[in-house]
């Protein structure tokens, strides 16, 4: 094997390694599973805002009923109390007071109890209706966190094997060149070699100038000039 054979095996290992590497870091199923997981968390910092109102609305309307269910007591004592009674026209005219003043402050807290509690279904809704929103959106995350993990897996797997396959193909580069090898490879990423095509180097995509075409192709056989733009070594 030549060593510009031996050169282009290794870039195209190198190349192969580097689009599956990127397949792997850009899985359609992860963007749309990170674009659902940033929705998520809004809908579910709405729903605990939805749920922290309704603790206190709660509160308050337990607070009415309370009170509504005290004074329709008291109402209910001073009625059997006025029917049964013998007592002396002062003390009627009393309870009848206290009656009106007690049914009037009844139908304040029922009116009260009842628009608390219109509040209450209300917000109840909102919170039942987002929790019940938000399911299918629960079910697709589980969905796309499995799909993802088993691609990421198995392109893993692949990145592995051709990485081993890899390895294989520099011990079949002399030791000068594949430290030149390495060094552009570092410095460039991808790959360390690339080759002219129309004119270009299909490394870094510029185009060569003509001095530098012309020199290219008048390397002796296993010598090579680098890439003026990337520095990747320039196959034949
Ligand atoms: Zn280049």
């Amino acid at each position: 094997m030549t060593d510009a054979d031996a050169l282009r095996a290794l870039m195209e290992a190198d190349r192969w390694i580097d689009r599956v590497s990127a397949q792997r870091d850009h899985l359609p199923e992860a963007e749309e599973l990170a674009a659902l997981e940033a929705e998520l968390r809004g809908e579910v910092g709405a729903i605990r805002d939805a749920e922290g109102a309704l603790a206190p609305l709660r509160a308050a309307y337990d607070e009415v009923a309370t009170r509504a269910d005290r004074v329709q007591q008291r109402r209910r004592e001073l009625e059997t109390a006025l029917a049964s009674s013998t007592g002396g026209a002062r003390d009627l005219s009393a309870m009848h007071h206290e009656l009106e003043s007690v049914s009037a402050q009844g139908d304040v807290a029922d009116e009260e109890a009842l628009g608390l509690l219109e509040t209450l279904e209300e917000h109840d809704a909102v919170v039942k209706r987002l929790r019940h929103e938000i399911r299918p959106k629960l079910a697709r995350r589980e969905e796309l966190r499995g799909t993802v993990e088993q691609l990421r897996a198995s392109l893993d797997e692949e990145v592995a094997s051709l990485r081993a396959a890899r390895e294989e193909r520099a011990r079949a580069v002399s030791d000068t060149l594949l430290a030149r090898y390495q060094r552009a490879l570092t410095r460039a990423g991808t790959s360390g070699a690339s080759q002219i095509v129309s004119g270009r180097c299909d490394g870094c995509r510029i185009a060569l100038a003509p001095l530098d075409l012309d020199r290219a192709k008048g390397q002796a056989e296993g010598a090579f000039m680098d890439c003026p733009s990337c520095g990747r070594i320039l196959l034949p």
